[in-house]
């Protein structure tokens, strides 16, 4: 089901179907299989280096002055309860204006920021070819995606601070050597969640993408 609001603002039948396609992909998806526990893997292998401490700050401070919200913890549930009575072209306008904020308090310079419908079952991701940052309008249509949203904003960013990072002349934040090998070696093994579930949530940049973002917009209760 659509949030009351979407309906009575996505006038496009055909945005509609394609919003619908999303939401049922989204449903379908295979559930995280039962060996994997995304918690403790991070809790097991995340290790935030000093200088991804810096800026899990940094971004808390933003979200904290955008949303008005003193603690992390209170952070999830205040995204969802300031978005939802915008409209989806406001949510989609907040989250590109946000994405914008979020790259430059990352230090990470961006080609584009898309914010598209498309029925593919991302929420987001990063184009590394291109340097683009894509989100998906159809997660806006539901209230139930929308502070997963702005973590995946965190989580896609990460992957761009990681290419620019293992770049010879792109390491502005200092990541130590052994880390900028490890998502180097990471980036040419990569393994697709649809391939490989248990590879994809252990593989380096995925562990470090998830890991910022729950470090930054923590998930209610898991703490
Ligand atoms: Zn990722």
């Amino acid at each position: 089901m659509l949030d009351p609001v979407t309906t009575t603002i996505l006038v496009s039948a055909g945005v509609l179907v394609v919003v619908d396609a999303w939401l049922e992909n989204r449903r379908a998806m295979p559930p995280v299989p039962e060996n994997i526990d995304v918690n403790e893997i991070l809790a097991a292998h995340y290790r935030p280096c000093e200088a991804d401490r810096r800026l899990i700050g940094q971004c808390r401070q933003m979200l904290s002055l955008t949303f008005g919200c003193k603690t992390a913890e209170q952070l999830e549930r205040t995204i969802t309860e300031q978005m939802t009575p915008m409209t989806v072209d406001e949510r989609i306008a907040f989250i590109r204006t946000l994405a914008g904020q979020a790259a430059a308090t990352l230090g990470v310079r961006l080609n584009d920021i898309k914010v598209e419908y498309t029925s593919a079952t991302y929420a987001g991701h990063y184009n590394i070819r291109r340097n683009t940052l894509h989100v998906n309008a159809c997660a806006l249509c539901d209230r139930a995606y929308l502070a997963e949203t702005v973590r995946t904003i965190f989580h896609e960013l990460k992957h761009a601070v990681q290419a620019a990072a293992i770049r010879r002349d792109g390491n502005a934040w200092g990541y130590p050597v052994e880390v900028r090998a490890a998502w180097a070696h990471s980036m040419r093994n990569y393994i697709p969640a649809s391939v490989d579930p248990y590879g994809y949530f252990h593989q380096p940049i995925e562990i470090d993408a998830f890991g910022f973002e729950n470090s930054i917009v923590p998930h209610a209760g898991s703490h």
